[in-house]
């Protein structure tokens, strides 16, 4: 992995993807020796796909199967283009080189054969099935693993599982970008998440315990007496695996003061005890801001 693959959120999993059997080298195997001259049968496009993927999985990483339209290997003519029992014959232009040249005053220009391609050789009778591409248009199921970390717009480059080239020529790439689907509850600011707590005002005032949702259930959070709202607590190691490190980010709960919105008989009666008792010892909150209002207007 190189520096500006980490900039651009650029993940090969080509290496985690060959565990999976249907590497890059299919065909390569087929008609990549010899070092003969290939120039004229071109590689496979690359292939860009968006996925959206649960933000559990980008959080803890997945296996998922993706169904992609994309070219593969003629199967009638294994892909070399030529009809079956047919066979390919050298290139009367170019000799079989792959390679014309000709004269221009004192230099000897050397260009890429037109009638083979550069191959240095031709089909003599093209196969029905792929019409001599060596290629045809079909749906693949492709196991892809997401690494764990990932956020929306990482690109996930798969080695060799783009378009089959033409005539046995190697694959193009695969590129899947990535969508995190937003959660009900967390959110995410790199590996950290952050979501909020409503914690009663009797319960912020005496403290206690209150439960707290983190990606692997729930837990309980105390509240330490005085706790005001807006206070965040860090829960260490509860965030987002790093994708390119070890170890996880925190997570942060912030604290929601709720009162109640529609109190019963009781309640009312007692809150009014409370505020009378409460007048000769104001919270902190207030007892700055009533100093700061008597600076200001005395
Ligand atoms: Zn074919
Ligand atoms: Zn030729």
């Amino acid at each position: 992995m190189d520096d500006l693959k980490d900039i651009f959120g650029e993940v090969d999993i080509s290496d985690l993807f060959r565990s999976f059997g249907i590497g890059g080298d299919m065909y390569g195997g087929q008609f990549g020796g010899g070092g003969g001259r290939r120039g004229g049968a071109s590689r496979g496009s690359d292939l860009e796909f968006q996925i959206e993927i649960s933000f559990d999985d980008a959080a803890f990483g997945a296996e998922k199967t993706i169904t992609i339209p994309r070219y593969e290997a003629c199967e009638t003519c294994g892909g070399t283009g030529a009809k079956p029992g047919s066979k390919k014959e050298r290139c009367t232009a170019c000799g079989g080189r792959g390679q014309v040249s000709s004269s221009s005053g004192f230099f000897n220009v050397v260009r890429t054969c037109d009638r083979c391609g550069g191959e240095g050789t031709v089909i003599k009778t093209p196969c029905t099935a792929c019409g001599g591409r060596g290629r045809v248009k079909a749906k693949r199921n492709i196991k892809v693993k997401i690494p764990a970390g990932v956020d929306t717009g990482a690109r996930l480059r798969v080695h060799g599982e783009g378009e089959a080239g033409e005539r046995g020529a190697r694959r193009g790439d695969l590129y899947l970008v990535i969508h995190v689907k937003p959660h009900e509850i967390f959110e995410r600011h790199g590996a950290d998440i952050y979501c909020e707590v409503p914690v009663d005002f009797v319960t912020a005032t005496l403290g206690g315990e209150v439960e707290a949702p983190t990606l692997e259930g729930k837990i309980k959070l105390k509240i330490p007496a005085g706790t005001q709202g807006g206070k965040s607590f860090r829960l260490r190691n509860k965030g987002i695996a790093h994708l390119h490190d070890y170890g996880r980010g925190d997570q942060l709960v912030k604290v929601q003061i709720d009162v109640p919105s529609n109190p019963t008989q009781d309640q009312k009666r007692l809150l009014k005890e409370l505020a009378k008792v409460s007048e000769r010892n104001p919270g902190p909150l207030a007892q700055t801001f009533m100093e700061k209002m008597k600076r200001l207007f005395k």
